[in-house]
């Protein structure tokens, strides 16, 4: 097996940074994803549209309406700082004197080294059976798109027809479809991958003869997003050959080679320095960010399911690591020697396979555990702490008069049926897995069960009227099969807002119920799904008004977390429990409802809170019924354990997500966990690692499926070594980077001020790029500003994460900072990438093909992006923002009548004819309609756990207006300076590192170089 004991030699790279850069052993394929398409009678480029040539066919050019964003290059939203940016801007120019561009001198490309040439490594590529008809390496992909399956050579063809030996057949049993072996590349084939990445960047930040930087030559988010997203419809990201994953806000194909996909891995860095001193010199976090139910789309190979029996799958009896595809067998087969920790295993007699002379196992080739890196064991009864049962959810519907009055009653009950039921128009028999059960709690200051019995005519409610002491009042009809009981579910929830219509009880008794649900749990464990309208200010646990908005430092800091010890103890009760909670929380007119202490119990035990600050009902019930619906049907676990091993040399540090780790060092616990959710992983050095070896790191969820199966899933990754940290610096992730970077900030946010955060999240930053300008740039004129390649908008996010409701500076509800930080703690790399920097694209000048999908790929064309700057928006302009949590359509005040009848309705010519509350777009026969209609849709699907609906946000009309300038990062807003700004204070603080004249201690004057020596350890 020593074909996988290395990872690459040094000098590899991936087509990230050049999409021309075609591997030639790479599958080269199309991307299959195929994006919905809007519902619509019109699908043809209509005739009654007429594209004006380059002119945006609807611009208004006459119009000069004073505007609040007009100049906003120099100027932020808000008047207040507009005065401030005036008075600093003349320092800052000054400062950009000295950061002229010269020619970017020429690094010469890094010369392959040949040491590793010895190292027979062969990469498997795809066969085309297991890869839904995308071709194998090394062939040019119009060879076989149109060709017959069966007839395709391969060089694994040898496995392909081979009968079935029950030596093989007997270890695993695979559980779902057969695996198909994959087709080794040639020495000479992995030899030839593609090309290193040039390893240096000079920013083109180009000075004018004012000093001024021009904001169209810094590093530009979305067009790094949109050139590499071309490459990625056309071909796989092969997860062994290529070593810096795509971008995440990108639709891409993985193709799982033995190293796991990187929507369920990324590693910080791809090529690992050998020593913590080496690590240092970067500035680097060396970190995972975990994704491990990262859902697949279409393209992608199942995760393949492995049963091992009674035996359980094969593990190293030192450190435990599960079997994986870089253990390496010896003596025969006889022994396989761990990837982790070195140790020789004797290889169990039922797993035992003969070898091939180079230590390849006979049957490795239908062994799933052996070729993939993501794959789920079944597990025996020693890894289950309760008798595994399908998932039992728990609504817990607040019924209290808030909850009526604003009509979330009525939406959360509708939007329960949607989730079990479908709709009408996609009516679908089952949306949660055979096994799964559901059951019913409502509450005010009282709580009522409901018996849902489907023998019974109707549902029968039970009133629990000790909340001091909740017991469970039924035993048998709480939780119901959903297909059973379905009309007396459907019958309860449409009657809900109507019989309590009446009663309106202001005050929800919320820990009591939280409690009574927690007594339904505790035997099987599930998932709790709650919804509350107003704070819970009835019994045990009730909660009060903390936040009067004018608390700053230590006190806001407090307000972000709870002592309150009832609610500490349910959270905690509930994870040990394997009890999860989802919440979905309106505020009353915007209000208080203490999330801190609420949400504890979500971000706790691995659930999560939808929040609705200012829930309106026509508007916002669209968005809270596709939420429930996606939280009841994405892959969700329960009673899970996480642990993540990694090779001799290095050890875990910290993990940092929303779960309870009781001691460190210990397995981190979920009472529930699903596709959404991500945690990172912090890597330390306890020793030198050996850079001839690679560095293996594998992920290990215990958890129990919806449908009631105790498994285990495991993702392997592998990273290569060098000694030379300038190596390292060509395979960083930016996302996993910022992503890293972000989650350990906002675990940090209990412990440090907000203030230190943001100083040491710009510190961060600064140490980032002045490790690299003083170690790894080669030469660049002293003023330059120069930015690894692989790292050039990483400036951009880190100013977005300043700039989130997080970490902001000045005012902020604490409801809406401590919600942030969870989320922000709980995200994967898509949301998290969307969250920090929007997608903004205008649809007031669509090309005619935009929003339609290609003829002969099936792929949607969809237009390109724009910063996020109000200096890039055009008089009578119309723009969509979506950050992956919020979708706005903001309209130019002097937007064209006819745009608004092409988008709204004929009945509709002018902005104040708009409904307000609107939150999707009519279905008309217009061009445009369906154009935006389809990029919706595409948008939909490249989104994290938020439903996308849309907001307006008409110019001079509708308050979302000022949600859209605070997503415009770009310029200067939410208390922190525009993007041209945030560099040129970055650049200035790099230079006074690389003469030695910076200052760590710095008060500084706005917030930003703060002393945080107490944060610094270890990567600090
Ligand atoms: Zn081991």
């Amino acid at each position: 097996m020593s074909d996988y004991q290395l990872y690459h030699s040094l000098g590899q790279g991936g087509p990230n940074d050049d999409p021309r850069n075609q591997n030639p052993n790479a599958p080269q394929a199309p991307n299959q994803f195929q994006p919905p398409i809007a519902p619509s009678p019109y699908q043809q480029s209509g005739a009654n549209y007429t594209p004006q040539g380059q002119q945006p066919p609807y611009g208004t050019q006459q119009m000069g309406a004073p505007s609040p964003y007009q100049g906003s290059q120099d100027q932020g939203y808000f008047p207040n700082q507009a005065a401030r940016a005036q008075a600093q801007d003349g320092g800052l120019a000054a400062q950009m004197g000295g950061l002229g561009l010269g020619e970017v001198a020429s690094h010469g490309r890094k010369k392959k080294k040949d040491r590793h040439a010895y190292h027979n490594v062969e990469a498997p590529s795809g066969s085309s059976a297991a890869f839904n008809g995308i071709p194998p390496g090394g062939v040019p992909p119009s060879a076989y798109l149109n060709a017959d399956p069966s007839a395709m050579p391969s060089p694994g063809g040898q496995f392909l027809n081979q009968p079935v030996t029950p030596e093989m057949s007997q270890f695993p049993a695979p559980v779902n479809a057969p695996f198909n072996p994959v087709n080794p590349a040639s020495p000479g084939q992995f030899a030839a991958r593609n090309g290193a990445a040039p390893d240096g960047f000079a920013a083109n930040v180009q000075t004018s003869a004012q000093g001024r930087v021009n904001p169209d030559e810094i590093p530009s988010v979305p067009r790094s997003r949109d050139a590499i997203s071309q490459y990625y419809l056309s071909n796989v990201y092969p997860t062994f050959e290529h070593h810096i994953p795509p971008p995440a806000s990108v639709s891409f194909v993985a193709f799982d080679q033995g190293n796991a996909s990187p929507k369920f891995t990324r590693l910080t860095m791809n090529n690992i320095p050998s020593t913590s001193d080496a690590l240092q010199s970067t500035g680097l976090p060396l970190g995972l960010l975990l994704q491990p139910l990262a859902p697949l789309q279409a393209g992608e190979l199942e995760i393949p399911v492995l049963d091992f029996g009674e035996t359980g799958p094969p593990r190293c009896h030192r450190c435990r690591a599960y079997i994986n595809p870089f253990m390496v067998f010896r003596s025969g087969g006889n022994k396989f020697v761990c990837n982790m920790c070195n140790y020789a295993n004797d290889c169990p007699p039922e797993y035992f396979s003969a070898t091939t002379p180079q230590g390849a196992r006979l049957d490795r080739e239908q062994r799933p555990e052996l070729m993939r890196g993501t794959v789920e064991f079944l597990v025996p009864k020693e890894y289950w702490n309760k008798e595994p049962v399908g998932l039992r959810w728990l609504f817990l519907i607040d019924v209290g008069q808030e909850a009526f009055n604003k009509g979330f009653l009525e939406s959360f009950c509708e939007g329960i049926i949607v989730a079990l039921y479908g709709t009408d128009s996609d009516p679908e028999e089952r949306k949660v897995p055979e096994g799964a059960k559901v059951g019913f709690v409502t509450f005010d200051k009282d709580i009522h069960f409901y018996n849902m019995n489907p023998a019974l005519d109707q549902a029968q409610m039970l009133i629990m009227p000790d909340i001091e002491d909740p017991f469970l009042p039924l035993s048998d009809g709480l939780f119901v099969d959903p297909s059973e009981a379905k009309s007396n579910i459907t019958s309860l929830l449409t009657q809900l807002p109507a019989l309590f219509s009446q009663v309106k009880n202001p005050e929800p008794a919320l820990l009591p119920t939280l409690n009574a649900a927690l007594a339904a749990l505790e035997k099987t464990g599930g998932k709790v799904v709650c919804s509350l309208s107003a704070l819970p200010t009835w019994g045990p646990g009730r909660l009060f008004l903390r936040d009067d908005g004018k608390q700053h430092g230590d006190a806001e800091k407090k307000l972000l977390n709870t002592e309150h010890p009832g609610w500490r103890k349910i959270a905690e009760k509930m994870v040990a429990a394997g009890v999860g909670v989802d919440f979905f929380l309106a505020a009353p007119g915007g209000g208080y409802l203490d999330i801190a202490t609420i949400g504890h119990v979500s971000a706790s035990t691995g659930g999560e809170t939808f929040y609705y600050p200012n829930f309106v009902s026509p508007r916002d019930s669209a968005k809270l019924s596709q939420e429930i619906m996606h939280t009841v049907t994405r892959e969700t676990g329960f009673q899970a354990l996480m642990k993540v091993r990694c090779s001799n040399g290095l050890q875990v540090s910290s993990y940092h997500g929303n779960f309870v780790q009781h001691t460190f060092g210990a397995d981190v616990e979920f009472g529930v966990v699903d596709a959404d959710k991500a945690m990172g992983v912090m890597f330390s050095y306890d020793g030198k690692l050996d850079a001839k070896l690679d560095a293996h790191f594998q992920s290990a969820l215990l958890y129990t499926t919806a449908n009631g199966e105790r498994r285990v899933r495991c993702s392997n990754v592998i990273a290569s070594v060098s000694d030379s940290a300038k190596d390292c610096m060509k395979f960083v992730d930016q996302d996993a980077v910022y992503s890293l970077i972000a989650k350990e900030a906002a675990s940090k946010m209990l412990s440090a001020s907000l203030k230190e955060i943001r100083g040491a999240l710009t510190e961060k930053t600064v140490d980032i790029l002045a490790g690299y300008r003083k170690n790894f740039s080669g030469s660049h004129p002293p003023g330059q500003l120069v930015l690894p390649e692989n790292l050039k908008e990483f400036s951009m996010y880190i100013l977005g994460l300043v700039k989130s409701r997080a970490f902001k500076g000045g005012q902020e509800p604490t409801d809406r900072r401590v919600h942030d930080m969870r989320i922000i703690k709980g995200m994967g790399a898509l949301e998290l990438s969307l969250y920090l920097y929007p997608r903004m694209i205008p649809i007031h000048n669509l090309q005619p093909e935009d929003g339609f999908p290609n003829a002969e790929s099936g792929h949607l064309h969809m237009p390109p992006s724009i910063r996020c700057s109000f200096s890039r928006v055009e008089e009578g302009g119309v723009y969509l923002i979506d950050n992956g949590q919020n979708c706005y359509l903001w309209m130019h005040a002097q937007t064209s009548p006819n745009l608004i009848a092409d988008l709204f309705g004929e009945d509709k010519d002018s902005l104040k004819s708009l409904d307000p509350y609107s939150s999707s777009l009519p279905i008309l026969q217009t061009h445009l309609s369906a154009q935006v209609r389809n990029i919706l849709e595409y948008l939909k699907t490249m989104r994290g756990s938020k439903a996308l609906t849309i907001q307006l946000a008409r110019q001079g009309l509708d308050g979302a207006e000022y949600e859209f300038a605070r997503l415009l990062v770009e310029d200067r807003n939410n208390e922190a300076q525009s993007y041209v700004d945030w560099l040129v204070h970055i650049h200035r603080h790099v230079q006074l590192e690389l003469t030695g004249q910076r200052k760590k201690d710095d008060s500084g004057d706005n917030s930003i170089a703060s002393n945080f020596a107490g944060l610094r350890p270890p990567y600090w």
